[in-house]
């Protein structure tokens, strides 16, 4: 299996597996730093662990809605601003939506590969990346606040010219 396809989680990979893993390291974070999952703020993290997608905040609120109620976007953007200060959800900027972290509890300069055919994000952790744009800002003088990389694409399964190669 190569690198790109491990970045991008297959349709067949364990996703229950996966949510169950980031809902018990987001409890763990939330202990260290006494903090509390709120279930607000859990039921908005389980909307961002439902794919591998990002999601807005007024899609958030929809998913959220009971009985044709939706919460108010200022209780989702709450509950983001925290699962983003706690390290659980990194804001995507060019999409305007929120992507759970796939490397939770870990200092990590995080970089994005967006697929623009299916939507879905993989998030790359790649020291060599952050340490170049850390020297490219060095070398400016410019004060980094936000290193994050979003590099949009196509994942392996929107290219169905090269998945028929490699499933041959
Ligand atoms: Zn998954
Ligand atoms: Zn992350
Ligand atoms: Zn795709």
């Amino acid at each position: 299996m190569t690198h790109a396809t491990a970045a991008f989680p297959e349709s067949r990979h364990d996703h229950a597996d996966c949510v169950e893993r980031t809902l018990a390291a987001a409890e763990r974070i939330c202990r260290d730093r006494q903090a509390r999952l709120t279930p607000q703020r859990r039921r908005v993290l389980e909307v961002l662990l439902a794919d591998h997608v990002a999601v807005g905040a007024y899609e958030i609120a929809d998913r959220l809605a009971e009985n044709g109620r939706r919460p108010a976007p200022t209780i989702i953007y709450r509950a983001l601003d925290f699962l983003i200060e706690v390290g659980l959800v990194h804001r995507l900027a060019s999409l305007n939506a929120f992507i759970a972290c796939g490397h939770p509890g870990s200092a990590h300069g995080a970089q994005f590969l967006i697929c623009n055919g299916c939507g879905l994000v993989a998030e790359i952790s790649d020291p060599r990346l952050a340490g170049a744009v850390a020297e490219a800002a060095r070398r400016v003088d410019f004060a980094v606040l936000r290193p994050i990389v979003e590099i949009t694409g196509r994942c392996p399964a929107c290219r169905p010219g090269l998945r028929g190669r490699g499933d041959a």
